[in-house]
């Protein structure tokens, strides 16, 4: 996360933090009943959980686990995304933490539904009166674009906060018109939700948000695919290539066919001869 101003409440965000909070492991234990059940032995030469329960997954599909071809997982899973079979990579998958996005980018994020699964921060139930806003590096980059951008940020801030603070007095007040749309026996709670719910209608797309997001590799590459693209968003196809580095790390046998090739506005398009398997 990059922090490179702060002035009054507002604090401007311009790169994404990626915490890899989970990852699988395998029983070798139980793999090893399985191949003894069947009267098999093989052992997969990757030690990472996800590309050996790929491999296992795939050599299922047709009890190949006696007479492996040469090459190992890398040229296994390699041929797997040659051939297209992305189903067996759905059995790979990671637990990402993403932080420092904008709303914009996490509405554009949520449209990738096969394969992932998300928990986003609610702005009906936390006060975003400490609120982080991400700024493009577009107008970043630029003095008088970025004095613009700032202040309408720390205008529709200050609006946030005074709509927040005068609905939620308002919603004490039994005589005024707010207080009359909740229930009488409406408690603080309620009255705090339904205040933050309203007064965030201002708050713009620039609005830094969290968002705990479970993908499978199969996902995660039409993700890199659609998103590392030059056509796609510059802040998300940042977060694409941070994505990218962690799963190259995580697992090369994977994500490792995926090649940078960089553009004018500093970031990355993510390429691959195996589209969309
Ligand atoms: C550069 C760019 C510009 C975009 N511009 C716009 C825009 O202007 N407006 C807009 O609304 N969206 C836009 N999008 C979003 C885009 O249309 C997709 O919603 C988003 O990229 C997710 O892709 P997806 O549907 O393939 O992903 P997922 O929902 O994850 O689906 C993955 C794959 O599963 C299959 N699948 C999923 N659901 C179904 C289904 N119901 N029926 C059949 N097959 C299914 C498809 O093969 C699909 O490709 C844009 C995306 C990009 C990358």
């Amino acid at each position: 996360m990059t922090e490179s101003e702060s002035s009054t409440d507002v604090r401007i965000l311009t790169a994404p933090t990626v915490y890899v909070l989970g990852r699988q492991t395998i029983d070798d234990a139980a793999l090893t009943q399985f191949l003894n059940d069947h009267g098999v032995s093989w052992q997969s030469d990757s030690a990472i959980a996800a590309e050996v329960l790929t491999e296992s997954a795939g050599r299922v599909c047709y009890m190949s686990f006696a007479r492996p071809r040469p090459g190992g997982n890398a040229a296994y899973l390699g041929h797997i995304m040659e051939v297209g079979h992305g189903s067996v990579l759905e059995h790979a998958v990671w637990n990402l933490l993403i932080t420092g996005v904008s709303r914009s980018l996490t509405h554009e994020l949520v449209r990738h539904r096969a394969g992932m699964g998300y928990s986003q921060l609610s702005q009906r139930y936390v006060d975003e009166s400490v609120a982080e806003y991400v700024e493009p590096a577009i107008i970043a980059a630029d003095p008088e674009l970025h004095a613009i951008w700032r202040d309408a940020v720390a205008h529709a801030h200050r609006s946030y906060v005074t709509l927040a603070d005068k609905l939620h007095a308002k919603l004490a007040d039994p005589g005024a018109a707010a207080a009359a749309m909740l229930p009488p026996d409406a408690d603080r709670t309620t009255r705090r939700k339904t205040a933050r719910q309203a007064a965030r209608s201002v708050l713009p797309n620039a609005t830094e948000t969290k968002i705990f997001v479970t993908a499978n590799a199969r996902a995660l590459r039409h993700f890199l695919e659609q998103r590392g693209s030059a056509f796609a968003e510059p802040e998300i196809r940042t977060l694409a290539n941070v994505i990218l580095n962690i799963l190259q790390q995580e697992s090369p046998n994977l994500f490792g066919d995926y090649q940078r090739v960089p553009l004018p506005d500093g970031t990355y398009e993510i390429q691959t001869a195996f589209k969309k398997v």
